[in-house]
């Protein structure tokens, strides 16, 4: 079949491009990485290449003509083909070319006259929904929020915070463990697991408090209680019956935790990471199944008090999907520590013997092993919990078990949109509020594109990692790279903190030195990842990264000197 060759997207803010020249006419043999045509943007001029051998079959948008990005712009001939084989299309954008999730582009919400104000319902008091009220009422929308449980959601109540809170304390416990370091003789210590949990709940609070005062002072009105959809524009509150019609909807009603389907997975002692948030007491023991994320932050909370812990993952490396250099630094460190990781270790059952005694069996290099633990605690991911909610009444499309949306966070069902981790994809709660808020925005008739190119993800984790953009193994299948590394024990910074663990790794692309991926595994690296952020947000390249003066003595300087091996060789490393 002739291949496409399109209008390239080269960057975040690029829409269209101009065709500065053709390198090859119709009827040309190319060899792949051949220039087919120069084209130029309000910033670059780039020779695309061709993708593949072939004949230049077709060329359909000619020198000096601008087209959106996306637009075919020509066809390759494969051998054998002729050139009728091509049915072109009229010049126009692919659907693909869009940056973001896209469901079938729906018509907006109706607008209000000037002077009435859009009346906008939101269903679930999360990290997606509250900031989308208080950004509708800004807006000047009036706003009914709907929360069954607490305002915060799973971030401020069972997830970011409280799991932070209660690494501050393996942190500290971390500190007095070193402290001989620093000159301080530290002898032994207590930990009161109640005054632990305790504090952690108290931050919760005092943040959901906030929240509440927050919206308070928007005038968006609460609701406690279940929603569920009744028509395309009324929802109604189980609990009371109450029926609230509106111009627009907002779905944000989170998710729930996978279940697996192991023999045992409902025992008594087997917990999700909730029941861990609200145990009374510290376990002596703890089976941890699943590597990723939340495990490996709970593993560190609970070794960390003196809990023994095994981490069984199915993968071949903890934390799947993230860079491996880096992934391959927090297994070496979590096992200095004492916990136990066993990767390729397939779960096949867990029996629960008495109270507090319990075996798992799992599979590994072809035998079955056993592992005792008085807990067993299960997190292998999350899932949009659509279940409450009638989405078929008023036939919402879900894909995989998420709601499926346009670039404008917008369903199928014209003025229902649906923000955050019911959306699937990435679950975090930064990227809930983006989209939660682009929602909104476009809700009171502003004009949003959500884009998913710059999403951060950070583990809090000792050595904390963090990361923005492509992994070096996602960024080789797409462009030719450079990668720089940086070693924190070349830093003056992390050596005052004892802290001289990790590395700043950035990857950029080989031809422009744009910046396609920065990871950081050490001391706040969930702090600094913000850096690259910003940078590649705003499309920068290693040489603009290693010219940046930064402070000293900082962390940060060890980006920076990251981004230097790419321009020219860094200060602080041979
Ligand atoms: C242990 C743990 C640690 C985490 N740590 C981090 C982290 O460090 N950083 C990070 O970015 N992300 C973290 N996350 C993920 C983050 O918490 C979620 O991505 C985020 O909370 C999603 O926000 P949301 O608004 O989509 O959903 P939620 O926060 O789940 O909010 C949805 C709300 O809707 C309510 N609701 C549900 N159904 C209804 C209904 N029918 N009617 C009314 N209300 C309803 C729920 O009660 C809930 O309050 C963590 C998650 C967990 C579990």
């Amino acid at each position: 079949m002739p291949v496409e060759v399109v209008m390239p997207k080269l960057g975040l803010t690029m829409t269209e491009g101009l065709i500065v020249e053709w390198k090859k006419k119709e009827g040309d043999e190319v060899k792949k990485g051949d220039v087919l045509f120069v084209l130029e943007t309000e910033k670059v001029t780039y020779d695309v290449e061709a993708p593949q051998d072939g004949v230049l079959g077709k060329v359909l948008v000619q020198e000096q003509e601008t087209v959106p990005v996306g637009t075919v712009v020509g066809y390759l001939l494969m051998p054998g083909e002729k050139a009728d084989a091509i049915v072109a299309a009229p010049a126009a954008p692919r659907a693909d070319a869009a940056p973001a999730a896209s469901a079938a582009p729906a018509a907006r919400a109706p607008r209000k006259p000037a002077g009435e104000k859009v009346k906008l319902t939101i269903i679930g008091g999360g990290t997606g929904g509250y900031p989308a009220a208080i950004r509708a009422a800004r807006l000047g929308a009036e706003v009914t929020l709907i929360e069954k449980d607490l305002l915060g959601g799973v971030c401020l109540n069972w997830g970011c915070i409280p799991t932070k809170a209660l690494l501050q304390t393996a942190g500290v416990i971390k500190a007095m463990k070193s402290s001989d370091l620093f000159g301080i003789s530290c002898k032994g210590y207590d930990i009161n697991f109640k005054t632990v949990m305790d504090r952690k709940s108290a931050v919760s609070s005092q943040l959901t408090k906030g929240v509440k005062g927050l919206l308070g002072a928007k005038k968006v009105k609460v609701i406690k209680g279940t929603a569920s959809l009744v028509d395309k524009r009324t929802v109604q509150i189980a609990e009371t019956g109450e029926k609230i019609v509106s111009d627009a909807i907002l779905i944000a009603i989170g998710s729930k935790p996978i279940v697996l389907p192991i023999d045992g997975i409902d025992g008594p002692d087997v917990m999700d990471s909730n029941a861990v948030l609200s145990m009374e007491t510290l376990p002596k023991s703890v089976v941890i199944i699943g590597g990723g994320v939340i495990s490996c932050e709970f593993a560190q909370i609970l070794s960390s008090m003196g809990c023994g812990v095994t981490i069984l993952e199915l993968m071949p490396t903890i934390l799947p999907g993230m860079d491996k250099d880096i992934s391959a630094i927090l297994h070496k460190e979590m096992e200095a520590s004492g916990i136990k990781i066993f990767t390729d270790a397939k779960v096949k059952k867990i029996q629960h013997k008495k109270k507090g005694e319990n075996i798992v069996t799992y599979e590994l290099g072809g035998k079955e092993l056993t592992a005792h633990a008085e807990k067993v605690l299960a997190t292998v991911g999350r899932k949009p919990d659509l279940e409450a909610l009638n989405l078929d009444k008023v036939g919402i499309a879900c894909e995989k078990g998420a709601i499926v949306v346009n670039e404008h966070m917008e369903t199928n069902v014209e003025g229902i949109y649906a923000a955050g981790d019911v959306v699937g994809g990435i679950m975090l709660a930064h990227l809930a509020t983006a989209e939660a808020e682009c929602a909104a925005r476009n809700i009171v008739g502003q004009d949003w594109t959500m884009n998913y190119r710059v999403v951060p993800s950070c583990i809090y984790t000792d050595p904390e990692i963090a990361s923005v953009g492509l992994s070096e193994d996602e960024a080789r299948k797409v462009a030719d790279i450079q990668v720089g590394t940086f070693p924190f024990r070349g830093n003056g910074k992390a050596m005052v903190l004892g802290k001289t663990e990790g590395m700043v790794k950035v990857i950029a692309d080989k031809k422009y030195g744009e910046i396609l991926g920065v990871h950081i595994i050490g001391p706040h690296a969930t702090d600094m990842i913000a850096e690259a952020v910003l940078g590649m947000n705003l499309e920068m390249t290693a040489e603009e990264l290693a010219h940046a003066i930064h402070p000293h003595p900082t962390l940060t300087e060890a980006i920076m000197e990251a981004g230097q091996t790419l321009s020219g060789g860094c200060i602080h490393m041979p």
